[in-house]
């Protein structure tokens, strides 16, 4: 047998052996350089134990959020601290308590309003990355995306078995309901995913139409009425408000959707 260049003590090689079986390699780098720590600051071995664990924990937290991140389809990688609140101070307050992540855990819904520009992708997008760093699985897409991914889900007769994957994701974003209308099978769609997630996990909508136009998308009243109903009943509904920020800098400020917006009064 070929000579090891550093002897290793039994329990080192055991260690080495159990954190592979553990799926966790990084435990014995953390074990043999925190029981040096320990034995020099006279550590309990329960708090040895909880700091060795603890660092993995941390380690998988970490990668795990980057991968979430990736998986979750954002169209760019968009943070809170990239926001100027300056342009959207009027729901500051509002970002900032739904960035504790305690809308995940109590399956809370957020709907972003507001007119083109004013940031409800970066901020659906923001909320999305702190859900991941979190611990949830995230799904982005827009709402015609989504619309197709559950209709070849129907199509193939396993929509049901698609929903219950979905609730396994602790949000789901929705982007830019009322963009295009929807036929009438599309919407009874985006009624199920809401209704397969009504008070078990999260989402996020975005809308450029106030609640009162969603009939007129989702060609029917009262499905609209029903999945709104839905959608409410446990959310934080942020209305952005002003000019498009894509356009701060251009001298242009006659959007045709933001003539009728809420903006300063206009002759
Ligand atoms: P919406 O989805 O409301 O049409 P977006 O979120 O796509 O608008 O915003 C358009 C662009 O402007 C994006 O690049 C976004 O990051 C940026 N943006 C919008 N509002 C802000 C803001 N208040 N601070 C920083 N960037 C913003
Ligand atoms: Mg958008």
């Amino acid at each position: 047998m070929a000579a090891k260049q550093q002897p290793a003590s039994d329990a080192a090689k055991q260690i080495h052996y159990l954190a592979a079986a553990l799926k966790a390699p990084r435990i014995v780098e953390a074990a043999s350089r925190l029981a040096d720590q320990a034995r020099d600051a006279g550590w309990t071995h329960e708090d040895y134990l909880a700091a060795v664990l603890e660092r993995e924990v941390s380690a998988r937290n970490a990668s795990g959020a980057a991968q979430r991140i990736r998986w979750a389809g954002f169209p760019a990688r968009k943070t809170l601290d990239d926001f100027d609140w300056d342009h959207q101070s009027a729901v500051r307050q509002q970002v900032a308590a739904l960035a504790s992540g305690a809308f995940l855990t109590e399956a809370r819904n957020v709907v972003l309003l507001g007119p083109p520009g004013t940031g409800k992708t970066h901020l659906a997008t923001s909320l999305g990355m702190v859900a991941a760093h979190h611990g949830h699985r995230v799904l982005f897409a827009t709402a015609v995306d989504w619309v197709a991914r559950l209709q070849d889900a129907h199509r193939l007769g396993r929509l049901p078995a698609e929903l219950a994957r979905l609730r396994r994701y602790g949000l789901i974003v929705i982007d830019e309901v009322g963009y295009l209308p929807f036929e009438q099978d599309a919407a009874n769609l985006v009624f199920q995913l809401v209704s397969s997630r009504y008070e078990h996990a999260s989402l996020i909508l975005t809308s450029n139409l106030p609640f009162s136009s969603w009939g007129g998308v989702f060609g029917d009243q009262a499905v609209a009425a029903a999945m709104i109903d839905r959608i409410v009943h446990h959310a934080d509904v942020l209305t952005l408000k002003g000019a498009s920020y894509r356009l701060r800098n251009r001298g242009i400020d006659t959007l045709p959707s933001i003539r009728t917006g809420a903006g300063e009064p206009d002759a």
